[in-house]
């Protein structure tokens, strides 16, 4: 907790509403919001388009901590730069899906982000989400919610959200890459998936995203209300 103002972790598996909720959360409480899995994104984006090695731990290291990587907020959401290059919409191509988890496995590459995410943070106001928040970015964060939808749910999501887009996806395959993903994510040595013990579990399958929205809010105002705003 900072003096300065209250910080919101959320955590949970791909696909389960996180950014959403977390950008409206952010919206309606006029926080900054940082989306954390951007910083990953962007790493292997850059791995990819320099051809690193994915297997060379070190090489990869080298890379994170040598990267410029800016989240800037704006009016429709944070926009990511690596080393000056505006990857907003690149690190959401199903490439980036598919191989981002053995990179942000690389202790050597959390490292310098999590230090990053941690300075963003130190100020308070801000609604942060990825996979290791409450458990290890933010452990002092006042109100961690861990959010979770059944794997069929979170595969249609991501599906619309592409379909959207105009990118070609295949619901099976997308299904199989999400639970591939999570097991990865939670079986990790550094900072898996995990849900902080003090961390509110809040399920979304079958709930709409205001409804979610809501319970969130509510949390944080009964946070701020004892005092801690
Ligand atoms: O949240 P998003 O799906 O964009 O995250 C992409 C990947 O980045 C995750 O599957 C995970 O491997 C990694 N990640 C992480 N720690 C975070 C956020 C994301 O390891 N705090």
């Amino acid at each position: 907790m900072t003096k300065a103002g209250l910080q919101v972790a959320i955590d949970g598996p791909a696909g389960a509403g996180k950014s959403t909720v977390a950008r409206d959360v952010a919206r309606r409480l006029g926080y900054v919001y940082i989306d954390t899995g951007a910083m990953y994104r962007a790493v292997t984006w850059l791995a990819l388009t320099q051809k690193v090695d994915l297997a060379d731990k070190q090489a990869l290291s080298r890379l994170a901590a040598e990267a410029d990587i800016r989240l800037v907020p704006g009016a429709k959401g944070q926009r990511t730069f690596i080393n000056g290059q505006d990857v907003t919409e690149a690190i959401r191509l199903p490439v980036i899906s598919r191989h981002v988890s053995p990179v942000s496995a690389v202790a050597g590459v959390r490292e310098p982000m999590v230090r990053q995410q941690r300075r963003l943070a130190a100020n308070g106001k801000v609604v942060m989400d990825g996979r290791d928040i409450g458990t290890n970015v933010l452990p002092e964060a006042l109100v961690k919610i861990f959010l979770t939808a059944s794997v069929a749910e979170r595969a249609r999501r991501r599906y619309l959200e592409l379909v959207e887009k105009g990118l070609p996806v295949d619901l099976p395959e997308l299904t199989t890459e999400i639970i591939r993903r999570d097991n990865y994510d939670a079986s990790r040595e550094v900072s898996p998936l995990v849900q902080a013990p003090d961390a509110f579990l809040l399920d979304t399958t079958g709930l709409t995203r205001e409804a979610v929205v809501e319970q969130v809010l509510a949390l944080v105002r009964k946070a701020e209300a004892a005092g801690h705003g």
